[in-house]
């Protein structure tokens, strides 16, 4: 790899090369059988490290309107989901004192299946989502919705209309906007002099330490850890003030921040940095054993497969998600081996996984068929999956789980 990668965030050239994943195809670019005419468009995926603010980063951005016209991921499809929002909004809702006089503003609000407790609370809220046919899907549950990407130029337009929000909401958004210091300006622009921003994404440390290689795609653009959040919140006047571990996704950070000067700063930031330190997330070292790791399970997850397959068992796989589509595409399975794909989305079922062109179909095929084995894609949401499908297990069908280590369960 030659690199000359400005970082995203402070701007210096210092990148040192990660991973390598190849070409790979759009993660959540799903085919309908009438595409397989045409070439799928492939695009560079690798991962580097910022030596400067170390800041992990892919390095080759594909433009978004290619990525987001028309996005399958319906946040309402999950029932661990919807519980989460439920329970932080009521937290939300208790500590901030948010009432009738307040405005809740979600960054990518997806379908609405969060910004609705607020509207159930009576709490004006207003969602911004790109993707049209999403979008759509929370106005008919009387969410207002701004078909927008979030960033310094839709901040200005609502400051500018008196609309600053107590509290900003962005799930599983932050690290899929390219231009980290636009979006993080918006925040700074749309929030009132008191109010909150509440941030949740996949914990950088977790990913590297769990080997959480398949959550590279093109739209998730960095992996954040609090060491490098902290001179990007800095830049734009806000500070950070809590940070909470989650379980969410193979590992989560939920960011508490405000104006600069705003809110106290709680210890658990400075414990969280001190711990990141101790590990040495601001050295090389600390990410170099990551690219053998990734290698190893895919040998070992290739190993089983191909001896299974010679056993003659049938094996199928749960999950069309991106990441799913990462660790297909890069290990190399493919249709030969799997005979479907099984996914609990309507959206989904009926095309075909992206550069491996599998069959999505929906999870009762698992008790149908009753494959001999299931590798598990959403690994992220084990417990709940191996709880839907106890009926399968108990006719004797079996889960792989890839990440953070293969195993049969
Ligand atoms: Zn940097």
């Amino acid at each position: 790899m030659s690199f000359h990668l400005k970082c995203r965030s402070c701007g210096r050239t210092a990148a040192a090369p990660i991973l390598d994943l190849g070409l790979q195809p759009l993660a959540n670019n799903l085919l309908t059988p009438a595409d397989l005419a045409k070439p799928e468009p492939k695009f560079p995926l690798r991962l580097a490290v910022c030596q400067s603010c170390w800041l992990l980063q892919i390095t080759d951005l594909v433009p978004p309107v290619e990525l987001f016209s028309e996005y399958l991921y319906f946040s309402s499809f999950s029932d661990l989901m919807l519980r989460h929002a439920r329970e932080a909004c009521a937290g939300y809702l208790k500590e901030f004192g948010l009432n009738a006089h307040s405005l809740v503003v979600e960054v990518a609000s997806n379908d609405g299946y969060l910004l609705q407790n607020f509207m159930a609370a009576k709490v004006p809220c207003l969602g911004i989502e790109p993707a049209a046919n999403i979008a759509q899907v929370a106005r008919e549950k009387g969410i207002e919705t701004l078909e927008e990407f979030f960033g310094q130029r839709i901040a200005t337009d609502l400051a500018a209309k008196n609309r600053q929000a107590d509290l900003i909401l962005g799930n599983n958004v932050f690290a899929h906007a390219p231009d980290t210091n636009d979006f993080v300006a918006g925040l700074k622009t749309l929030l009132q002099p008191k109010g909150r921003i509440v941030l949740e994404f996949p914990y950088g440390a977790d990913f590297i330490e769990h080997t959480e290689f398949d959550t590279i795609y093109h739209e998730h653009v960095f992996y954040f850890t609090l060491t490098a959040l902290q001179p990007l919140f800095e830049r734009h006047g806000l500070t950070l003030f809590r940070v909470q571990r989650l379980p969410l996704h193979g590992g989560s950070l939920r960011l508490f921040a405000g104006h600069t000067g705003a809110h106290a700063v709680e210890p658990s930031v400075p414990e969280l940095l001190a711990e990141e330190t101790r590990k040495g997330v601001n050295a090389l070292g600390y990410y170099a054993g990551f690219g053998h790791q990734v290698r190893t399970i895919r040998d070992e997850l290739v190993a089983l497969l191909a001896k299974l397959k010679q056993d003659g068992k049938r094996i199928a796989a749960y999950g069309a998600s991106a990441k799913g589509s990462t660790l297909l595409n890069y290990y190399g399975v493919g249709a030969d081996t799997l005979d479907f794909v099984a996914d609990r989305s309507p959206y989904k079922q009926g095309r075909l996984t992206p550069g491996t062109h599998i069959p999505i179909v929906p999870p009762d095929e698992l008790t149908r068929r009753q494959p001999d084995y299931t590798l598990l894609l959403t690994w992220n949401f084990a417990e709940e999956i191996l709880a839907q499908q106890q009926a399968y297990r108990d006719a004797g069908g079996k889960f792989i789980v890839p990440i953070p280590n293969v195993k049969v369960v």
